[in-house]
């Protein structure tokens, strides 16, 4: 697909920027953050996220009656794309930009539209997402986590687990059983929930990098305004899915060129370890770039002109990109990216089994070794990204539910 004259402007525009924005005080940024780093320069990478939101670099795919820049889907990517070309440090509101603020705009009433969307493009606020619980998970149905109104008040009891970035967020969407006895998807409401309170209590959990960037979530009594449902109450799955499939949607794209950098690196290490004689380790090189190329090829196909897409507007073109397309996407990356660890242990060789200082200091191969086990698990597992590709894209019977 060629880019057109504005898109290619459009580039350059970014691209300019974000030269000029990782100087001075940010230029230490660069390469901060990310899955299994999210510990790293989080004020820093704050002030940066306020600073691009403050020249008009956040919230780029929301309409602009909304405070976004109604970007089309290759204006997104493009960005995305130059970021991580740029090497700038990782968004530490992206949660907020890319989940929870499509879904205020798709459900969210005008005041809560006006309560929350200004924060959130702003960086003024963070949020995470309270989803999975010890018995919901991939079968995210089986939410137990209760709450149910006493007054102008929703009261929360139960537990989250898994919840990345809780121990710096002010706010969480929690999926919670608002219907005493309801099962499954029905009796569900998408609350918003302010996590500085008495009856939230966040407890890290250390990962196998050492770090600590996901956690678990007790509410104990906790209260939110019974006007911050989003949604009716009772129809919180429907909202929940919507959210899900902006997760698995854009965003994800630019992340290749990061890819790009790692595989260049891990070249670059063979080459000076001598390892880039050995027959196999070079035939697994090689694989690793036809690997970046297929998914190239996938994520330009995902981007070629649909009419349908096109006429439905920018926020519908993201929606449907995060379908089955998606699906494939996640599956082909996190592979992907788990092989380019192994097989840095192995370029590497022997010296990959031992931290570099004590007591656990990883280097950036061993961590991505490491922490590139969750990326067949978070977003929707491998094994439910092939259920939905097995159901929604073949038309294969559904599996049995519980
Ligand atoms: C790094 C990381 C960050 C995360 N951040 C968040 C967050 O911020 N908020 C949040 O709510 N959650 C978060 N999660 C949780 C994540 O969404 C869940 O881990 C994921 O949905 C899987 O659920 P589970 O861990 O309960 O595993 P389970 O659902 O118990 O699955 C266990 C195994 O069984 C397989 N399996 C399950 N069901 C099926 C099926 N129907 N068919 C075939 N195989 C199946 C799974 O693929 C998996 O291999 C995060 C997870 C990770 C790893």
């Amino acid at each position: 697909m060629q880019p057109s004259p504005e898109d290619e402007q459009f580039r350059r525009r970014v691209r300019q920027w974000l030269e000029q924005g990782l100087t001075g005080r940010f230029a230490a940024l660069r390469g901060a953050g990310g899955p299994g780093r999210e510990e790293e320069a989080h004020a820093g990478r704050l002030a940066w996220n306020r600073h691009l939101a403050a020249a008009g670099w956040t919230c780029l795919s929301w309409p602009p009656e909304h405070g976004g820049r109604g970007a089309t889907l290759a204006q997104q990517v493009i960005f995305h794309e130059e970021y991580a070309r740029a090497g700038a440090p990782t968004r530490v509101g992206y949660l907020g930009e890319e989940l929870v603020g499509p879904t205020l705009i798709a459900f969210g009433t005008p005041e809560q539209q006006r309560r929350f969307l200004p924060a959130i493009k702003a960086v003024d606020e963070l949020w995470c997402q309270g989803y999975s619980e010890p018995g919901a998970g991939s079968d995210l149905a089986a939410v137990a986590t209760a709450a149910e109104l006493d007054g102008d008040e929703w009261v929360i009891t139960g537990q989250k687990v898994w919840t990345s970035l809780a121990h710096v967020a002010d706010w969480c969407f929690v999926l919670a059983r608002t219907e005493p006895g309801s099962r499954r998807g029905a009796g569900l409401s998408y609350l918003l929930v302010p996590m500085r309170q008495r009856g939230v209590t966040v407890r890290p959990i250390r990962q196998l990098t050492g770090t600590a960037e996901f956690n678990e979530v007790f509410f104990d009594g906790a209260r939110t305004g019974r006007d911050l449902v989003v949604g009716e109450a009772g129809d919180g799955w429907r909202v929940a899915l919507a959210t899900l499939s902006f997760e698995r949607g854009v965003a994800t794209l630019g992340q290749q060129i990061g890819f790009e950098r790692e595989l260049g690196a891990l070249v670059a290490l063979a080459r000076e370890t001598g390892t880039a004689a050995d027959p196999v380790l070079r035939d697994k090189l090689a694989r690793a770039w036809i690997g970046l190329e297929a998914m190239r090829a996938h994520a330009l196909r995902t981007l070629a002109p649909d009419p349908d897409r096109a006429a439905a507007g920018p926020q519908a073109a993201s929606t449907q990109a995060a379908s089955t397309e998606a699906s494939v996407l996640k599956l082909l990356w996190s592979r992907w990216r788990q092989e380019l660890g192994e097989l840095a242990m192995e370029v590497r060789g022997a010296p990959s089994m031992v931290a570099r200082g004590e007591p656990y200091d990883l280097d950036d191969w061993q961590r991505l070794f490491l922490f590139s086990r969750a990326d067949t698990i978070y977003g929707g597992s491998s094994e439910i990204q092939r259920n939905i590709i097995a159901e929604r894209a073949l038309g294969l019977p559904r599996q049995a539910r519980p």
